[in-house]
């Protein structure tokens, strides 16, 4: 189909074309690389149920401390870095890392499109609760131009964000010497994804580029640009790209550097996390409520792009940002099933519309263009999508 070929998304054309839900939670088999045993249960509530069942979390706690122990500095060097938002979650590991395991951790950030004002003072309310950081930015022109072609290539203006997000953070262990990072959570673990690393403390530096880029580099969205006139030479050097990429593996192994998840050592509730932050960093909820397209008010709140980019999710696999919160508070106990449909009706696919004029102008399309792109993307989802009397549905809804 001619429609595809400018869809770089590998996980997009990979979707099963017979939809269905989790018999447990609320996810579909659309959420790329989830998994179903024969009862239809996700994989993403398997390992909620190992977690309560299986996993022997006193020796996991064990492992962490040697871990820790075994990496500790203190002759005054920084033995740890923590990339973190001031979010929740990352500011829980870096001040539980800190303050109950003795390290020194150097917060890294990897910045926001646009910082939100509520992430913006999270994030400096982290650092003032005790934090050294270095924030990074990306030269914004061609950082701009690689969100628009996210959005174009990937359907998600978000594909820039991300490759930072990891990579930036082991430059800086490269540079300053630093031989462990600790990220939150195993994501493919929690939220539903790829199974092959849930029984391991970290991810092969291999296994990045599946699982956190889509299948597409940074390279392949600088050559797309390239070849379709919305990047030309003058837009950047090379090493504007330095940090899209992570540092050669052979480096990284030379150097020793590990990459950890705190949650293979801590179950992660990331309700707990919340309130952890609200009595320890001064973490703030969304003060105007719940975000756009979710009933949730402390998740992912830094960035003017996130709801674009959950949204986007929504068009592409039919699976929003309700879903996803919902699914895991069924899996941590917090809400039934029926309850997580009912806010999946009401919320799921709600349309970012708070921040969407700021966003147009910040990927510098018009809304004709973007409309046209979010078209394209429904109209390669037949088993997902179907226009009645001019007006896109999902075909299939969690029930
Ligand atoms: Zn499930």
């Amino acid at each position: 189909m001619d429609k595809l070929e400018n869809i770089l998304d590998k996980q997009f054309e990979n979707r099963p074309k017979d939809v269905f839900f989790c018999k447990n939670c609320v996810l579909s088999n659309q959420r790329p690389r989830l998994t179903f045993n024969e009862d239809g249960v996700c994989s993403a509530c398997q390992f909620a149920y190992e977690k309560k069942n299986v996993i022997d979390w006193n020796e996991r706690e064990k492992l962490l401390q040697e871990l820790c122990d075994t990496y500790r500095k203190d002759n005054g060097e920084y033995d740890i870095i923590v990339p973190a938002s001031g979010g929740k979650d990352s500011a829980f590991v870096a001040h539980k890392l800190k303050h109950e395991y003795g390290m020194h951790p150097l917060t890294v950030t990897w910045s926001p499109f646009m910082y939100t004002d509520i992430g913006w003072q999270n994030f400096q309310d982290f650092i003032k609760s005790g934090f050294s950081n270095i924030l990074g930015t990306p030269n914004g022109h061609l950082h701009r131009k690689l969100a628009r072609i996210g959005l174009e290539t990937v359907g998600d203006p978000f594909l820039p964000f991300i490759y930072g997000q990891m990579s930036f953070a082991f430059h800086i262990a490269t540079k300053f010497d630093i031989k462990l990072i600790f990220f939150g959570e195993n994501g493919e673990a929690e939220y539903g994804g790829s199974t092959k690393n849930n029984y391991r403390p970290f991810m092969p530096i291999e296994d990045w580029a599946d699982l956190y880029f889509k299948g597409a580099t940074v390279d392949d969205l600088v050559n797309w640009g390239l070849a379709n006139n919305i990047l030309t030479s003058d837009d950047f050097t090379e090493s504007d790209l330095i940090f899209y990429r992570p540092p050669p593996i052979d480096e990284i192994k030379g150097k020793g550097i590990q990459m950890h998840w705190f949650s293979y050592y801590q179950k992660w509730v990331p309700q707990e996390n919340y309130y952890y932050c609200a009595e320890h960093t001064n973490f703030q909820a969304n003060p105007e409520g719940r975000s756009e397209g979710t009933y949730s008010k402390y998740a992912s709140l830094d960035d003017r792009l996130d709801g674009l980019h959950y949204w986007l999710g929504f068009i592409k696999f039919g699976i929003g940002r309700a879903t996803s919160d919902a699914a895991h508070e069924i899996r941590d106990g917090h809400i039934t099933r029926e309850e997580a449909i009912a806010l999946v009706k009401r919320y799921d696919g709600e349309f970012p519309a708070k921040h969407f004029k700021e966003s147009l102008e910040y990927l510098d399309i018009d809304e004709e263009k973007f409309w046209d792109i979010i078209e394209k993307y429904r109209v390669a989802s037949p088993h997902l999508w179907e226009k009645i009397d001019g007006e896109w549905r999902l075909k299939h809804k969690v029930a």
